[in-house]
């Protein structure tokens, strides 16, 4: 089957104030402007999101958020909900990122919530799993992956097949400098598609976009991008400049 469409995500972490953030995202509004071939997404702290929606609306770049709360609205003191986000502009939500799991207590069942939470109000979630290095060192890679899809999307229910973006980020890679190998990433994407297809069908597998995080750079981003699992990059560091960030979305040059 023909290749998914590439989708280049930047998750901006907790970096730039609201004018930073609206300067970056206008420098990187021209450097795409003439992207055709990958979708994009930039995800800046929840205080940025309605600036920066006022830059990209209407551009190729979507915006997207780095957590949510699956509750509609209520009494949760610091969270924020997703009709919240789909009101400041968000089409994109990162569910699970590791430091959320490693620093926040964010759970696989909690992550499951809040995908189904996401999806149900038209947002795209990019879903990370991934395991740390003790993991990959005592051969648990797989069966990590296994359990973190199994249970961030228990009960889920694809109603369009490309409903959810899984992000592979091994946690070892992650702002390290120490990307996985092309053939760790296609591995591990091969054996994540091929357990969505188990529990979703081929439609779904063949569909859904997984994307590789874990120190993607420019000069990675090519190698990465050939493997016939890889989607896309989840990027931290090198999104936070436009310039690079662009050469990370214009990948086949
Ligand atoms: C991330 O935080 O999702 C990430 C992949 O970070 P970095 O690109 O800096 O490794």
């Amino acid at each position: 089957m023909a290749k998914r469409r590439p989708l280049i995500a930047g998750n901006w972490k907790m970096f730039k104030t609201c004018e930073e953030s609206v300067e970056s995202a206008q420098k990187l509004k021209t450097l795409v402007a003439d992207v055709d071939a990958a979708d994009i997404m930039i995800a800046p702290t929840f205080t940025s999101l309605f600036p920066v929606h006022g830059v990209v609306k209407g551009s190729r770049i979507g915006l997207g958020a780095q957590n949510l709360h699956w509750q509609k609205e209520g009494a949760f003191t610091g969270e924020i909900s997703c009709d919240m986000l789909v009101s400041a502009g968000c089409r994109y939500v990162i569910v699970g990122h590791s430091e959320r799991r490693q620093f926040f207590g964010e759970t696989d069942e909690s992550v499951n919530r809040k995908i189904r939470a996401a999806v149900s109000a038209g947002l795209l979630p990019v879903f990370c799993i991934g395991e740390t290095e003790a993991q990959r060192e005592s051969g648990e890679t797989f069966s990590v992956l296994d359990k973190q899809v199994r249970d961030g999307l228990k009960d889920f229910v694809f109603d369009a097949p490309a409903g959810v973006v899984v992000a592979y980020e091994p946690v070892w890679a992650i702002g390290t400098g120490k990307t996985a190998t092309r053939e760790q990433a296609q591995e591990a994407h091969a054996y994540i598609r091929s357990l969505l297809e188990t529990l979703f069908g081929k439609p779904v597998a063949d569909a859904v976009r997984i994307l590789y995080g874990g120190s993607v750079k420019p000069d990675n981003v090519k190698a990465l991008m050939e493997m016939p699992d890889v989607d896309g990059a989840l990027v931290g560091g090198a999104s936070l400049d436009p310039e690079t960030f662009s050469k990370l979305v214009f990948f086949n040059d």
